[in-house]
């Protein structure tokens, strides 16, 4: 096994013997950890200095660093205190941070100019020995970037007040230059089911590659997953760091199914390697991330760090502009295809569910026009659009969006409200929503309870009974309770 050559730093105090050490104890960690995963996570890792019990160890890349820090670094401490006793620490840094004193950060170079030495001898090819480039196949390849659906483009995304600002921002994030400052980061969309995240997500994703600024990988999580998980498995991590290197912005449809403990490890070290690198991370899931329950809290914090957006749902106008653009669309295809405004006003006033059934009511229309070459009548689309309508029933209220509603409006966070504490600015947002899911939802008092942080039954009830007393007499409070039940019924 051949030496690195150990970069020559000022104030480096070592011994031979040190030298030896660090040869040692990279033997050592090569035979625990088994070829691949050394030369995927240690093969670029220099020794710095030794002293007073502490070993410095240098890595090219913040990434390595996280890396190594939170799954190596009990193990590189136990190979080192094999070879030298008095070892106490190991602190790992990253190289150009001390080459260069200076306290900028040099965002480009973490993840672009990292050098491939440490490709060398992985025979899949991918970024062997070269830094990717935008539009290399092996990026995807990878990755296993998501197919995209050519019709999911700016052009055919309708603007309406549900979804001016995620659109906006979307624009943004797709004409941003190399270079340009990220202006917000993460870009974190949410919304319902088939409220347009895709299409937002998909049309950043042809829109910026089209322009050719920047490498857009588009990735389902589910397809995150398997892209790190696999690259893990396989050992070819460094390939998938290398290919990361090419990417300018990365998108992640549909957090809600990232699963698992090591996933998430992986999802929250890229993310904060991308974004300390200065890329450009677009997220959308169907909830804000405060309820991604699952995530760990760092995490979190780190989404709801950049912009979060919320979509609504389509409103009447937005569903008839929708119906509008899909019919032109259809036209070009079918030119004999024609579906009469009051027809268009009829779905969109009827179909009110989401996107995916607006286009499944045309598809009827337009496939019954193909198949019989009848025209589009209202009679029609009554017949055949019948199930897609669904009853105005009220709307099912549930339990995590009462206490998203009563945090924001008492402005304390939905973790307090969830907690013990027993401060008098959280006992009666608490107690409120409480009231309110009690009245507002079919959940038992047991289980009330329990989703509000393992209450006992009887606490729920205090709270409710608590609340019902109040609203006789506090005329404020009662009126904020009935914003609240609309806020939530709407
Ligand atoms: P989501 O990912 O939020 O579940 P999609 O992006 O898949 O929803 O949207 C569902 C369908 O509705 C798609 O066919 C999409 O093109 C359409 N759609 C949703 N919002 C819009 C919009 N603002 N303009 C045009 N089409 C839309
Ligand atoms: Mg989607």
């Amino acid at each position: 096994m051949s030496v690195q050559p150990i970069q020559q730093i000022e104030n480096k105090k070592m011994s031979n013997d040190d030298d030896e050490s660090w040869l040692r104890v990279k033997a050592r960690l090569r035979a625990e950890v088994g070829d691949d995963v050394f030369s995927s996570w240690f093969a670029r890792m220099d020794l710095e200095q030794l002293s007073d019990g502490v070993v410095r160890l240098s890595v090219p890349t913040r990434f390595l660093k996280s890396w190594i820090q939170s799954h190596y670094a009990e193990r590189v401490l136990a190979c080192w205190q094999a070879e030298q006793d008095q070892v106490g620490r190991i602190e790992l840094i990253v190289r150009s941070a001390v080459l260069k004193t200076t306290m900028q950060p040099k965002p480009k170079a973490e993840l672009i100019g990292a050098s491939s030495e440490g490709a060398r001898g992985f025979g899949n090819g991918v970024g062997a020995g070269r830094p990717m480039s935008a539009g290399d196949p092996g990026v995807h390849e990878a990755l296993g970037g998501s197919p995209l659906d050519a019709r999911l483009t700016f052009d055919s995304f309708v603007v309406g007040r549900s979804n001016t600002l995620a659109q906006a921002a979307a624009r943004q994030v797709a004409a941003a230059r190399r270079g340009d400052p990220v202006m917000f980061n993460p870009l974190y969309i949410h919304a319902g089911v088939g409220l347009g995240k895709t299409h937002l997500l998909q049309a950043i994703t042809w829109a910026g590659n089209a322009a050719n600024e920047r490498k857009v990988l588009y990735l389902t999580a589910e397809k995150f997953m398997y892209g790190f998980v696999s690259a893990l498995r396989t050992q070819t991590a460094l390939a998938f760091k290398e290919a990361l290197r090419g990417i300018g912005v990365l998108v992640i449809d549909d957090l809600q199914f990232l699963q698992g403990k090591s996933t998430q490890a992986e999802f929250c070290h890229t993310l904060n390697a991308l974004i300390d690198a200065g890329r450009q991370v677009v997220i959308a899931s169907d909830r804000p991330p405060s309820e991604l329950e699952s995530l760990d809290d760092r995490v979190r914090s780190r989404l709801a760090g950049g912009l979060v957006v919320e979509m609504g749902t389509l409103g009447e106008e937005l569903r008839l502009e929708i119906l509008k653009a899909r019919v032109n669309t259809a036209r070009s295809h079918t030119p004999g295809f024609d579906v009469p405004l009051p027809v268009l006003t009829y779905i969109a006033k009827t179909v009110t569910h989401n996107g995916r059934d607006l286009e499944g009511a045309l598809n009827r229309l337009l496939a019954h026009n193909k198949l019989t070459g009848q025209s589009v009548t209202l009679e029609m689309a009554e017949r055949e659009v019948r199930d897609l309508i669904r009853p105005q029933e009220p709307k099912r209220v549930k339990i995590e969006d009462i206490q998203r509603v009563v945090a924001r409006q008492y402005n304390v966070s939905r973790s307090d409200l969830l907690s013990s504490r027993r401060t008098a600015n959280v006992v009666r947002p608490r107690q409120v929503a409480m009231y309110l899911a009690k009245t507002l939802t079919l959940r038992s008092l047991p289980e009330i309870g329990r989703r509000f942080g393992g209450r006992d039954h009887t606490t729920v009830l205090h709270a409710v009974r608590k609340i019902e007393g109040l609203v006789g007499n506090d005329m404020a409070l009662a009126e904020e309770i009935e914003i609240l039940k609309r806020q939530l019924q709407e």
